[in-house]
């Protein structure tokens, strides 16, 4: 454990202000203790210090100007955190919360997912303190060529690669990849998550959602259970949520709860059929809010200012299977105490670090099918892997491929984790078994680039 508590304290001490990335190392590093005895050459090339700092962080202004002429300033991010086996791969987020820790933390997180895909992609991760919410599309725009007017002297199809996270969509990315290609003068796969007319791979926008789905899939099989007919709770109401919701109800499963920053609404029938395409339809396209389902489907109640946990604390209400496809530390131990109080046997984390360390306890501790957001959220990143793939072949592949090559995955990434944690003593905890298992590949990579 010492060099390992070390790296983890030195963390603290160098940047105090930091308490997501604090934590996504606190997470990651005292699940590699079992790797120190079996890899001494690890400390002594000092890999587990090294880890732990990006390779670079770019951080930069963005000025625009909103629709009443007025000059707005916001602060754009670009952490590259590690490139060993493979180019920069991550999303970008637009949302105010966005700073340097949750930046940090989201990219720290890239590098082991991206590892255990089995694609050759390093890890990164940026965005702006931008919230798209209320602007105008022409703002939106005017914001995505003002960002990519930076970044675009960072990024490269084979130096770093972004893609779209929370609050950046297909309407983003394909602003900024207009600007790109403008200021570039190339059209290459320097962007993932591009529309089907310009480069995008068919299943990218599902593969997310699905992926987690196969994912809990996959864990349920262990213990010969499957979707049919459980109850399963979903956070969020965006691209990760929608398509998981389309996969669970295909597998059989009734999904009774989304929620979005403002609302969380329970809908006891299931949300399948036509509501999923109204869900789609306000998010995607009139940028609603999600309160407007319960007004629209009456057997459905709204919960204002409440989180789906909150509402499944307060109300009581059972649930079999939790995939949080929000944001992070959306599940703090007592929502973990209640979810397991309830019922819930299964989480599939569709967002990243949606579980506090305290949840994760509660749910190990409880024997809870735990598949934390580096494996379980690890399709989107694998498909935009695939789409890289595309891009440089210059070839499409059918849905049902991509759809295949996302499944296979899905059951590596799973058998992956499973591999690693019997062979590290920790048989069954999938939390240990992704990081041990992303984290040696990187790690023998890195050792044999040298001190670099
Ligand atoms: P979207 O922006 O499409 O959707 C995010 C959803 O979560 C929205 O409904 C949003 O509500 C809600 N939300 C965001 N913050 C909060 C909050 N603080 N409280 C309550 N609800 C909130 O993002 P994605 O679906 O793409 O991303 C969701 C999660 O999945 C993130 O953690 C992301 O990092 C992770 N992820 C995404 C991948 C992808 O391919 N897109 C890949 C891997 C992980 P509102 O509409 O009010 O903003």
């Amino acid at each position: 454990m010492g060099a390992i508590q070390d790296v983890i304290e030195k963390v603290k001490q160098r940047d105090p202000n930091e308490p997501e990335f604090h934590q996504a190392i606190k997470e990651v590093m005292e699940t590699l203790v079992p790797t120190v005895k079996k890899h001494p050459e690890f400390v002594k090339a000092k890999i587990y210090d090294r880890i732990i700092e990006p390779d670079r962080t770019v951080i930069f202004r963005v000025p625009w100007v909103n629709d009443r002429g007025e000059v707005q300033v916001n602060r754009g991010f670009r952490v590259q955190f590690n490139n060993a086996i493979g180019p920069y791969k991550g999303g970008l987020r637009f949302h105010p919360s966005v700073n340097l820790s949750i930046m940090k933390f989201l990219g720290f997180e890239q590098v082991f997912k991206n590892s255990l895909t089995t694609l050759p992609m390093g890890g990164a991760k940026g965005g702006s303190d931008f919230d798209p919410k209320g602007k105008s599309d022409d703002e939106v725009m005017r914001f995505c060529q003002a960002f990519m007017r930076e970044l675009y002297r960072h990024i490269g199809p084979d130096t770093d690669v972004p893609a779209g996270d929370i609050g950046v969509g297909g309407r983003e990315i394909g602003y900024m990849y207009g600007y790109y290609k403008k200021i570039v003068n190339e059209h290459t796969g320097v962007l993932t998550g591009k529309g089907l007319e310009y480069g995008g791979s068919l299943i990218r926008p599902e593969a997310t959602g699905y992926g987690a789905v196969y994912f809990a899939a996959e864990m349920l099989g262990t213990r010969e259970i499957d979707f049919k007919n459980k109850i399963v709770a979903i956070s969020g109401s965006g691209n990760v949520a929608q398509y998981a919701v389309e996969k669970v109800n295909e597998l059989g499963g009734r999904v009774i709860t989304l929620c979005d920053s403002n609302a969380t609404i329970v809908d006891e029938e299931g949300i399948c059929g036509e509501k999923c395409d109204f869900v789609m339809e306000l998010k995607n396209i009139r940028r609603g809010r999600i309160s407007e389902y319960a007004s629209k489907y009456k057997p459905a109640v709204c919960f204002i200012g409440k989180s789906v946990w909150d509402v499944i604390k307060e109300q009581g209400i059972k649930v079999d299977i939790a995939i949080p496809c929000a944001t992070q530390n959306e599940i703090d131990g007592q929502h973990a105490e209640t979810l397991v109080k309830n019922g819930c046997f299964c989480v599939a984390e569709g967002s990243n670090m949606p579980s506090t360390l305290e949840a994760i306890k509660v749910f190990q501790d409880n024997n809870v099918l735990f598949g934390p957001g580096k494996a379980a959220n690890a399709g989107g990143v694998a498909t935009s892997g695939l789409e890289m793939t595309q891009n440089s072949i210059k070839l499409s592949w059918t849905r049902e491929e991509v759809d295949n090559r996302l499944r296979m995955i899905m059951k590596s990434v799973h058998a992956s984790c499973l591999d690693a944690a019997e062979a590290y003593g920790r048989s069954g905890d999938y939390l240990t078994g992704a990081n041990i298992a992303g984290f040696l590949k990187v790690a023998k990579a890195m050792l044999s680039c040298g001190i670099v």
